[in-house]
């Protein structure tokens, strides 16, 4: 289905897909909030912007992952645009193989080098702080740490708040269960954060915009799932443990089939996990010969 333009409130609109992207009109001029998915959102993208006749300023990037930064390069190759993201985004953006090294801790076999774990890289002419005024623009960045390295969100003179991957939409949570987690405290400390938010509209880059009253529940039931994922794992510790074992134990807890992209995914979250449990001391571990095993205490 060809995408399409949805006017939010006053100048903010987005562009419903898989990945939402956001749409400010400034000064005649516009700017997206993230890129979609891969090079054919691009495309699409840059065909409704010439039908708006808008020439296109500037990208914003909420955060590095390919399917938010997936039509960054055809994008700046054709409007030579400027592309905005905080230091640690900027990184894996120019150079995108670091997001799935860093999923695979280790060199990303050729399985692993797809258009969901690997974008083309494209040039970040702005490296922005993850709070505050973002270049000279009338937007905003809100940092949202926790679901991947310096994510932010962006908030509009409308008061809509574009809250990126730190909130997922109930349906998509009740179908896969675990949602990618880097820093799982600071991301706690993010649904703390958005609980108190007072805008108008919040748009997730992945499901519909939300009012106010509805996204508070839906921030809590992201809380609740996630404490969810770290009673599995802890159950699955009867006894000393290896992190394969607890990840076999989870999938079969939540019915999850792994494919290349996936075992990379929940097994970082489940070592993000695991790592949060350590810190917290509720969880130890300990190496013995070959072995990395974990129980809890
Ligand atoms: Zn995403």
């Amino acid at each position: 289905m060809p995408l399409a333009l949805s006017k939010l409130i006053g100048s903010t609109y987005y562009i419903p897909s898989p990945s939402n992207v956001g749409l400010i009109i400034q000064d005649n001029k516009a700017i997206l909030i993230d890129s979609g998915s891969d090079k054919e959102a691009g495309r699409q993208i840059l065909k409704l912007l010439k039908e708006q006749n808008l020439e296109l300023s500037l990208i914003i990037n909420t955060h590095s992952n390919a399917d938010h930064i997936g039509g960054n390069e055809f994008l700046q190759k054709r409007t030579n645009c400027r592309i905005a993201a905080t230091a640690m985004e900027a990184a894996l953006t120019e150079q995108p193989v670091l997001e799935a090294s860093i999923l695979n801790g280790a060199y990303p076999h050729k399985r692993l080098q797809n258009k969901f774990l690997l974008a083309k890289a494209s040039r970040v002419t702005d490296v922005i702080s993850n709070s505050g005024q973002i270049l000279e623009t009338t937007l905003e960045s809100v940092s949202l740490p926790g679901h991947f390295l310096d994510m932010i969100a962006v908030r509009t003179t409308d008061n809509v708040l574009f809250t990126a991957d730190s909130i997922i939409s109930e349906e998509i949570l009740s179908k896969y269960h675990i949602h990618f987690l880097y820093d799982v405290k600071a991301h706690f400390e993010t649904l703390d954060m958005l609980k108190k938010r007072e805008d108008k509209l919040f748009v997730p880059s992945h499901g519909k915009p939300v009012a106010p009253d509805v996204f508070k529940a839906l921030v809590e039931f992201n809380e609740h799932k996630i404490k969810e994922n770290i009673s599995v794992v802890q159950d699955s510790m009867t006894e000393f443990i290896t992190s394969e074992d607890i990840l076999a134990k989870v999938c079969t807890y939540y019915g999850i089939e792994l494919n290349a992209n996936q075992y990379v995914l929940i097994f970082s979250t489940i070592r993000s996990i695991l790592s949060y449990l350590l810190d917290d001391k509720q969880v130890e571990v300990s190496y013995d010969y070959g072995w990395m095993l974990w129980r809890r205490m």
